[in-house]
C-alpha cells in the first residue's frame, strides 16, 4: 500500500543538502512511530526547507497541475483515494472489453515522480475531511479497505499552499434506491462492476432452468441519463452486443437489449443536427430510447413518473454531477450551483493560499463570470494554469505560507472552449469544434469524426506506456473481438 511505502521510507530519511526541520523530522518521526496514533501528520516546514504544496485528489486538475508544478520549487504531497488518475474520456470503453482497465489508468508517481523519489513530497491514500484555514492545515482520513485491512486512522498535513481539487460526485436527485441498485460509471472499479455484472447475467441467462421473462430482464440493459457518458456507454454497449454477443451467446443474442433514458433530448449540449444523426444511429444499432424521468429505482425494476415498470438486470446511471458532501460542508462563498467559490485566478478568497481547480469549483458571481462546464479539458487547462502560476510565486520567493500576500498574480484565468466529441457506436462518432452552439466552425458526424475522436484521445492519454496499451487493446478488439472472460 503506497502509504506504508511512504511509512518506510519517511522512517529512513536522512535530507541531503538541507538545513534540518525540527517541526516536519518530529513529525515524521511520529509518523513512522506512532502510525496508529490518532493525529499524528506532517508539520509545517520552515523557511530553510522547500515550501510545501498540498493538492487534494488525483483526477484531471490535480494530476495535471502536478505535472507541471516545479519540484525543485517545492515539495508536493498528494491526498486521495486513488493511487491513479482515471482517463474518464475512455472509460465507458472498458466496461464491455473494447479496453483494458490498465489503459485508462496512470500511477500518480509516473505522472509526478518527484512524490516517489523526493524525500519531502508524498502521495497519501487518504480522503481529505476537513481543511483548517486558520491554521493551514488539511484533516485527512486512510482509506483503508475497510477494517480487514486497517482501522482507518486521521492525520493532518500543514500546507504552504493547497489546491483543491477534489472533482465532483453523481447527481441522484434523491431518487430512492439509485445509490443501492444503480451502477455510477465514474471510476475504474465502477467499469469492473459493470463489465462483471453484464457477463455474469449473460451466463445465466443461460442457464437451464431460467424462465423466459427472468431471461428477458436480465439481458436488459438500462442506461439513465443521455449526455456524453450515458451515450458513449449505450453505443459502446450496442456494439458490443452486435458484434461479440451474437457470436459468443448466441443463444441469448435476441434477448439482449439496451435502453437509453432521458427526461430530455439526448446530447443537449450538441446542436440539432448532431443530436438528430446520433438519434437516429443510436436507434439504427438496436438501442431503445425512452423519453421519461426515473421516480423510483428498487432491486430488479424502476419506475418512471407516468407509472411505466422497466425491469432491468443492469442499470447505470449518468444523469451528471454535482459537489461532494465535503464541498457541499465547507462554510465558503460559493460558485452557482454549490461549488468552492474561486476569483478570475482560481484562488478561494476567503482563505489564504487556498485555491481549487477542475469540477469542484466555479467562479463566484463577483467576477462575472459564468461556471464553466465539469469537463475533463477545463480541469485540465486549470491545472496548467495554477501550476505554472505557482511555479512563479515560487520564483518570487512566495512559496511558504502567507509568503504570497499582495504580490501580483499576473493574468487571470481565460477558458477557451475547444470543442466537444462523443463516440456513439458502429465505428461513428460527433465532433464539434466550435465554441458553442451558434458559432460558426467545424461540426460534423460519422465515420471520419469517430477517426478524429480515436485519434484525438490516443494523443490525450498521459504517458506513452498507456498510449501503447490504447492501441494495442483496439487492435486486439479490431482483429480478435472483446474479451468476455469474467475473471
Ligand atoms: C465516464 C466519463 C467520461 C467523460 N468524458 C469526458 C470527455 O470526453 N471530455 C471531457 O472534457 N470530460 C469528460 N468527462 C468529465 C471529466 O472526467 C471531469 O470533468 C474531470 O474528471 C474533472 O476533473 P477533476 O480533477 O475536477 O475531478 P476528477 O477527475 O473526478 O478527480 C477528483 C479526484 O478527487 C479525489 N477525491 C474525491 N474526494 C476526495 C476527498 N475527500 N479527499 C481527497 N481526494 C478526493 C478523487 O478520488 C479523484 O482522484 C467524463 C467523465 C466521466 C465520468
Amino acid at each position: 500500500m503506497a502509504w506504508f511505502r511512504s511509512l518506510i521510507r519517511v522512517s529512513g530519511i536522512k535530507p541531503r543538502n538541507r538545513a534540518p526541520n525540527p517541526f516536519s523530522l518530529a513529525s515524521l518521526a511520529s509518523l513512522s512511530t506512532e502510525a496508529t496514533n490518532k493525529y499524528s501528520g506532517l508539520g509545517p516546514t520552515v523557511p530553510a526547507e522547500k515550501p510545501r504544496v498540498v493538492v487534494v485528489g488525483s483526477g484531471w486538475a490535480a494530476c495535471r497541475l502536478m505535472k507541471a508544478l516545479d519540484t525543485n520549487l517545492y515539495d508536493v504531497v498528494c491526498v486521495s483515494p486513488r493511487n491513479h488518475m482515471v482517463f474518464t474520456p475512455l472509460l465507458a470503453s472498458t466496461c464491455v472489453g473494447t479496453l483494458e482497465f490498465r489503459s485508462v489508468a496512470e500511477p500518480i508517481s509516473r505522472i509526478q515522480p518527484a512524490i516517489s523519489r523526493e524525500p519531502g513530497s508524498y502521495f497519501f491514500l487518504a480522503n481529505c475531511t476537513g481543511i483548517d484555514g486558520d491554521n493551514h492545515s488539511v484533516h485527512c482520513e486512510t482509506a483503508t479497505d475497510g477494517p480487514d485491512t486497517l482501522d482507518p486512522w486521521k492525520f493532518k498535513i500543514a500546507y504552504d499552499k493547497l489546491v483543491i481539487a477534489l472533482g465532483a460526485q453523481p447527481l441522484t436527485f434523491g431518487i430512492q434506491g439509485v445509490k443501492e441498485h444503480a451502477i455510477f460509471l465514474r471510476e475504474v472499479y465502477h467499469a469492473q462492476e459493470i463489465r462483471r455484472k453484464l457477463l455474469l447475467n449473460l451466463m445465466l441467462s443461460d442457464v437451464p432452468g431460467i424462465s423466459e421473462e427472468e431471461k428477458s430482464r436480465l439481458l436488459h440493459c438500462v442506461v439513465v441519463g443521455g449526455g456524453p457518458t450515458g451515450v458513449e456507454f449505450s453505443g459502446e454497449l450496442s456494439d458490443f452486443i452486435t458484434k461479440d454477443v451474437r457470436q459468443t451467446h448466441a443463444h441469448v443474442k435476441d434477448y439482449i437489449r439496451v435502453t437509453l433514458i432521458e427526461a430530455n433530448e439526448i446530447l443537449s449540449s450538441f446542436d440539432d443536427r448532431l443530436r438528430h444523426y446520433a438519434t437516429k444511429q443510436l436507434t439504427k444499432s438496436g438501442v431503445r430510447l425512452v423519453r421519461g424521468i426515473v421516480k423510483d429505482v428498487k432491486a430488479q425494476k424502476l419506475v418512471l413518473n407516468d407509472g411505466t415498470e422497466v425491469p432491468y438486470g443492469l442499470l447505470v446511471w449518468s444523469t451528471g454531477v454535482g459537489p461532494s458532501p465535503l464541498v457541499n460542508s465547507m462554510e465558503l462563498p460559493k460558485s452557482p450551483g454549490g461549488r468552492i467559490g474561486v476569483d478570475e485566478w482560481l484562488h478561494v478568497p476567503s482563505m489564504q493560499d487556498v485555491f481549487a481547480i477542475g469540477d469542484c469549483s466555479g467562479f463566484l458571481e463577483s467576477t462575472g463570470k459564468p461556471t464553466l462546464p465539469a469537463l475533463a479539458q477545463v480541469a485540465e487547462r486549470q491545472g496548467k494554469y495554477l501550476s505554472h502560476l505557482l511555479n512563479r510565486i515560487g520564483k518570487a520567493g512566495g512559496g511558504h505560507a502567507n509568503g504570497a500576500n499582495g504580490m501580483e498574480l499576473g493574468d487571470p484565468f481565460v477558458y477557451k472552449h475547444l470543442g466537444s466529441m462523443a463516440t456513439i457506436g458502429r465505428y461513428k462518432a460527433l465532433v464539434d469544434l466550435r465554441q458553442s452552439k451558434e458559432a460558426k466552425g467545424l461540426s460534423m458526424a460519422g465515420f471520419v469524426s469517430w477517426f478524429i475522436w480515436r485519434s484525438a484521445y490516443l494523443t490525450r492519454v498521459l504517458s506513452w506506456r498507456n498510449r501503447f496499451y490504447v492501441a494495442i487493446n483496439w487492435l486486439t478488439t479490431f482483429v480478435f473481438g472483446r474479451d468476455i472472460s469474467r475473471i
